[in-house]
C-alpha cells in the first residue's frame, strides 16, 4: 500500500524561528515587488533581493538549490515558474512573479507574489486578483479543513466559481512541507483531487502557492533546464506563503501581518505565536 511521506511537525519554538525567516523574506520581496519597473531587469531585482537578506543575516535557499543561479525565480509572462534572472528589462504590461525564500538558524520560509509593471491589461490584472484570492482561500481552508487536500478543494472551489473566462489551475507544479528543508511531505495540490492527504494538525507548515493560467495547462521546459513555460504561450501568474498550523490556529508566517488583512474578510483570524 502507498504511503505518505512522513510530515514534520513542528513545536511552536520551532515555528516561532521559522517566522523570522517568513519576515526578512517578506521584506525582500517588499523591495523586490517595489523596484519592479518597465526598463528594469530582472537581474537587478535579484540583487535587490539578494542584499535584504544578507542585511537580515539570512541565507538563500534558492541560491545553489540543485545548481540554480540565483536567490529569486522571476517568471514573466507567460513563464510559469522557475524563470532565472538575468538580463530581461522588463516592458509596460509585463506581468512579472517573484519566488523566494529565505532561511534563519535552519528554518526556511518560501514565497511568491506577482505584479504588473506598467499598464497592465485587465486580463492580466484579473489574473494576478485572482491567483492571489486563490491563495488565501487555499490559506483559510486551513483554519477550518481536516486535511490537507481541503486546500486544493478551496482552491478549486473558488476558481471554478468565478464569474468570466474560465481560469486554469495548473497541475504539474503544487505547495508542499516546509521546516528544515524547503520541500518537504506533504505535496499541497492546488485542485479537487479526491486525495485526502494527511490531517491537519499543530505543528503542520505548507507552502501554499497555486499558479493560475490564461489559456491551457500544458507546460514545457526551456533548454535551460529550470523555466517552465505554458506551451501556448499565454499568461500565467503564481501567489504563495508559507503558513504555520499551531494550536490556537494558523499563522502566515511570510506575510508582515500574519495574514490578517486578507483572511479576516474571509472569516479567519490569524493567531500569532509570541
Ligand atoms: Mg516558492
Ligand atoms: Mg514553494
Amino acid at each position: 500500500m502507498f504511503r505518505q511521506p512522513k510530515v514534520e511537525y513542528k513545536s511552536n519554538q520551532q515555528i516561532l524561528t521559522m517566522r523570522k525567516a517568513g519576515l526578512v523574506l517578506s521584506a525582500a520581496l517588499d523591495e523586490a515587488i517595489g523596484a519592479a519597473a518597465v526598463g528594469v531587469t530582472t537581474g537587478e531585482l535579484n540583487a535587490v533581493f539578494a542584499d535584504v537578506l544578507k542585511s537580515a543575516g539570512a541565507t538563500s535557499n534558492f541560491l545553489g538549490y540543485h545548481g540554480f543561479p540565483a536567490s529569486i525565480c522571476a517568471s514573466v509572462n507567460h513563464e510559469v515558474v522557475h524563470g532565472i534572472p538575468g538580463d530581461y528589462a522588463l516592458q509596460d504590461g509585463d506581468i512579472l512573479s517573484i519566488d523566494g525564500g529565505a532561511v534563519v538558524d535552519g528554518w526556511h520560509s518560501d514565497s511568491a507574489r506577482s505584479v504588473i509593471v506598467g499598464q497592465p491589461r485587465p486580463e492580466d490584472q484579473r489574473l494576478s486578483d485572482a491567483t492571489e484570492s486563490a491563495m488565501w482561500h487555499g490559506i483559510a481552508a486551513l483554519a477550518s479543513g481536516r486535511n490537507v487536500g481541503d486546500v486544493g478543494n478551496a482552491i478549486d472551489d473558488y476558481v471554478s466559481g468565478l464569474e468570466g473566462a474560465p481560469l486554469g489551475i495548473l497541475q504539474d507544479y503544487v505547495g508542499h512541507g516546509i521546516g528544515t528543508q524547503m520541500h518537504q511531505a506533504p505535496d499541497v495540490l492546488n485542485y479537487r483531487s479526491g486525495h485526502r492527504g494527511p490531517k491537519i494538525r499543530p505543528g503542520l507548515c505548507l507552502a501554499i502557492e497555486p499558479m493560475l493560467v490564461l489559456g491551457s495547462l500544458e507546460t514545457t521546459l526551456l533548454d535551460d533546464d529550470w523555466t517552465v513555460v505554458t506551451t501556448d504561450g499565454r499568461r500565467s501568474c503564481q501567489w504563495e506563503h508559507t503558513v504555520a498550523v499551531h494550536d490556537r490556529g494558523i499563522w502566515v508566517l511570510s506575510a508582515a501581518d500574519g495574514g490578517a488583512a486578507k483572511l479576516e474578510p474571509l472569516g479567519v483570524t490569524p493567531v500569532p505565536l509570541s
